[in-house]
């Protein structure tokens, strides 16, 4: 005989594992731009069925300093249940620092006055919060020239590019100009190792649909899949917010889960495989000394690689981390025809091993 408040336990715990199985991966991209910028080549009607037409669930238009409502778009003809916009900004400062408000209800003002990087972030994040949004640092590494001083005393932002596929930015390996002391993810794992909790997130920052090639920043090369119970805007966003995503520039997970105290990851190999077959030869990030095949690294503070495992699938046992966070990176190398061997990633979050909140360090589910 159960009592009562056992009864209530196992209907709770029941209820739990069916919401939780009725979630799904969406995939999508928070950073574009249209001819509304004035250095991209197609409209947001055209950016939106491009997007649409290449199997995306959701897309941000985040355009620099303009608030493009999702109601004023007008959706391609044949639009699927499952695609969305939302609504968003990429806030654009004359200092380089360049935040994607996601989920805004309003445009928000870029003017601030400020010289100094450190306060103009805290004004994009504050000003994201109150027009009731949460922000992404765009390529914080790239462009902005950001360095952990400036980010590591925001206050209220959980989410930076890692990965921004736009040929002007610095990523993964680049390491195009001697003052910046960090690749993209060098950077994420300072700011993880200090204590940070933050979220690294893949966009596009696309500008260029009309043309192809090698030096274009196109559509299609990062983005983020989503574990969301729905496919809303505010159900995306607070899912990112709780880092229930990964960023990919190529790679699918079929699991990139805490579980049983281990840190789980696997590939969707069938999906990647069609995905990097669809992706040109010089769209991977370009490496040196690398075989073909998978490879999946499990990676600690200060970036140290705490296991690498050659395969498809891996576990990371919680027990023997660092103080500190575990994170997942799985690439795929294979060989470029033009330049020699080239690798696309998926980047999972970070779970917390050093009590950082229990809300902050449930990572990815
Ligand atoms: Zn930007
Ligand atoms: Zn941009």
């Amino acid at each position: 005989m159960i009592t009562f408040k056992q009864a209530g336990f196992l209907f709770l715990l029941i209820w739990t594992q069916v919401c939780a199985a009725s979630a799904e991966w969406y995939r999508g991209n928070t950073h574009t731009h249209t001819v509304l910028c004035g250095h991209a080549d197609s409209t947001p009607e055209a950016v939106t069925k491009w997007y649409h037409d290449h199997g995306y669930n959701f897309l941000i238009l985040s355009e620099h300093n303009k608030f493009i409502d999702p109601k004023d778009v007008e959706m391609p003809d044949n639009r699927r249940s499952d695609f969305i916009l939302i609504p968003g900004e990429e806030i654009t400062a004359k200092v380089g620092v360049h935040t994607t408000a996601m989920n805004i209800r309003h445009l928000i003002s870029w003017e601030d006055g400020e010289e100094a990087k450190e306060s103009v972030i805290q004004i994009h994040v504050d000003r994201t919060h109150h027009a009731g949004g949460h922000p992404i640092l765009n390529h914080p590494h790239g462009g902005s020239h950001l360095n952990s001083k400036d980010i590591l005393p925001a206050s209220g932002l959980q989410m930076m590019e890692v990965y921004n596929a736009n040929t002007k930015r610095n990523n993964l390996f680049k390491r195009r100009a001697l003052d910046y002391p960090l690749t993209a993810e060098g950077l994420w794992d300072e700011l993880l190792t200090k204590g940070m909790t933050v979220y690294g997130v893949g966009s596009d920052d696309a500008h260029t649909f009309k043309s192809i090639g090698p030096n274009e920043s196109n559509a299609g090369l990062g983005w983020v899949m989503v574990r969301a119970d729905r496919l809303a805007s505010d159900d995306i966003t607070q899912a990112m917010q709780r880092g229930d995503f990964y960023a990919s520039s190529g790679v699918y997970l079929k699991v990139c889960d805490k579980d049983a105290g281990a840190y789980r990851v696997e590939v969707d190999e069938e999906r990647t495989q069609q995905q990097l077959a669809a992706l040109p030869d010089w769209s991977g990030i370009r490496v040196e000394g690398e075989v073909e095949g998978y490879r999946i690294d499990f990676i600690g503070p200060q970036g140290a690689i705490l296991k690498t495992i050659r395969g498809s699938e891996g576990t990371f046992q919680l027990k023997e981390a660092p103080k500190g966070y575990v994170r997942a990176r799985v690439a795929f190398t294979r060989k470029d025809r033009v330049r020699g061997m080239e690798a696309h990633y998926a980047w999972g979050q970070p779970i917390f091993t050093d009590g950082r909140t229990e809300k902050e360090s449930r990572g990815i589910r």
